[in-house]
Formats: C-alpha cells, structure tokens, sequence
C-alpha cells in the first residue's frame, strides 16, 4: 500500500490485517506527539466498523478498503465540509480509475446504480489542536450479503481489475487534491463539485434527526455542506452529524 509518488497524504502509513475501527486506532494515535498531517491507517478487516450516527459497517477481510486519514484543518467551525469534501475525492477518484458513474447521497454515501458502494465518517476535534479523521469503508471485490439492503461493491456494479493498493494510490491523490484547493479557495468549489455529484437534490426525502422526522424536497446545500430541504413555504436546513435522509 505504498503511496506512489511525492504526496504528503499517506506518506505516514500503518497497515494492519485487522482492527477494530481504523478511526479508533488513528484516535488513540492522536495521544502520541507530533503525528504529521495526512497520517493513515489502512486495515484489511474491521470488527468494529462503524458509519455516522453509530451504525455499524461491514468490512469484512481483504474486500475493501478500509482506510482513515488524519487532518488538522485550519477552520473546524467548517467540519460538516469535509464530510463533502471526502466524497467528492472518493467520487474523482472511483471515476478516474473506473468506468463507472459513481455518484453522492447526502452528506457522503458512494453511490453507483442507485446501491451504496462507501461510507464516510468523519470525527474531529480541537484537542491538543484542531484536527479530522477521515475514515472510509468502500466495497471493493465479492458480494455484499442479501441483509444489507441496497449495497454493492466496485466489482458487482462492473470495476474490471481493480485492486485495493490501486483505489488507495487513487483515493490518496485525489483527497490531497481537494484537500489542498479548499485550504486555499475555500468551500465554494467543493460545493459545486458535490452538486454535480449529487443524486439527492431534486428528490423528495424523508429527513430523520433530533427534531423527528419530515418530508420535503431537497433543494440544494448551502455554504457549509447542510442539505436544505423545502417544506412548505419554509427551507429548512440540516446537517450531517444528526440527520439521515432515504427516500419516504
Ligand atoms: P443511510 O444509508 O441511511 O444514509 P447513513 O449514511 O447514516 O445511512 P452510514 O453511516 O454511511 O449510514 O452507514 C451505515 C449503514 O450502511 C448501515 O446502517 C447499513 O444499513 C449500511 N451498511 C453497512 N455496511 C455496509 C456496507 N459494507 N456497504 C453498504 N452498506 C452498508
């Protein structure tokens, strides 16, 4: 899993056969000193994933790739961009290295026809100073069990030849890229990244969070990432840490 070329994201990387989370592990690696920015934890089996709102994630050994990356951005009150921002790198990278047409479900889920191939969770903090962990799980060969309703991996959905060293060198280019333009441009051009990505807006959802639950239709993301949603005369604005949206 060796990163490719001169890039900073992923240079720092520990590989395990299996962990717990791989978010954790890069948690608990946060305690130590001077961890640089971009380290990674790739694992080839997770027991524990986990995706947003506690919800666990199959990861089961040698079929996808788990992977976690640490960040220290500049501007946390923006977190909720991140969780944009990594999906859009996701989606760059999965279509430069595939033939498929992978698109976004509100905030970060990978989807390709119409069936959930990654999951995104970012955490973040501001202790000893402001940093992101960016953890994904993305399906890569085999089949995802008939249980997980509306899930496929890269190779059922039609990815020909890719192996997991391949979508991490990707994945590793593409999340630098965007990473390195939104420190110096700001939320703007991942906004209309993520718009162009996005097989949410336009669709009627119901949206799930502390509030209860409501239907609308998804209109757009405003300028930190949270989904707005049009419900009556009103638009209504939602964010990725507490709402889960599905079609009603
Ligand atoms: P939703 O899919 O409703 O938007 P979410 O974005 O809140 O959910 P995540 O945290 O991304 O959910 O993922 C957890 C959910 O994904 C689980 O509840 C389960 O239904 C599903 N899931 C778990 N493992 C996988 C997997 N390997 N591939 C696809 N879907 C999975």
């Amino acid at each position: 899993f060796r990163r490719d070329e001169s890039g900073w994201l992923g240079q720092d990387l520990r590989v395990f056969p299996t962990v717990g989370s791989t978010n954790h592990v890069l948690r608990e690696r946060l305690k130590e000193e001077n961890v640089p920015p971009g380290a990674t934890i790739i694992a080839l089996e997770q027991t524990q994933g986990r995706g947003r709102l506690g919800r666990s994630w199959w990861s089961p050994p040698g079929r996808g790739l788990y992977v976690s990356t640490l960040l220290y951005p500049p501007r946390l009150q923006h977190a909720g961009i991140l969780s944009l921002l990594a999906a859009v790198a996701l989606t760059d990278a999965v279509r430069r290295i595939t033939n498929l047409t992978a698109g976004i479900k509100w905030p970060n889920d990978g989807i390709i026809q119409g069936k959930k191939y990654a999951g995104i969770l970012v955490e973040a903090g501001t202790a000893p100073i402001s940093w992101a962990i960016v953890g994904m799980g993305i399906n890569v060969t085999g089949q995802v069990p008939g249980d997980i309703a509306h899930a496929i991996t890269l190779e059922q959905a039609g990815a020909k030849k890719l192996t997991l060293e391949l979508l991490w060198q990707a994945l590793a280019h593409d999340l630098e890229a965007r990473y390195e333009s939104w420190l110096v441009e700001g939320n703007a051009g991942i906004i209309e990244a993520w718009r162009a990505y996005s097989v949410t807006l336009g669709q009627i959802v119901l949206a799930q969070g502390p509030f209860g639950q409501f239907t609308g239709r998804a209109e757009d993301v405003d300028e930190e990432g949270r989904l707005l949603i049009r419900h009556g005369s009103s638009l209504i604005p939602v964010s990725s840490g507490e709402v889960s949206v599905r079609a009603p």
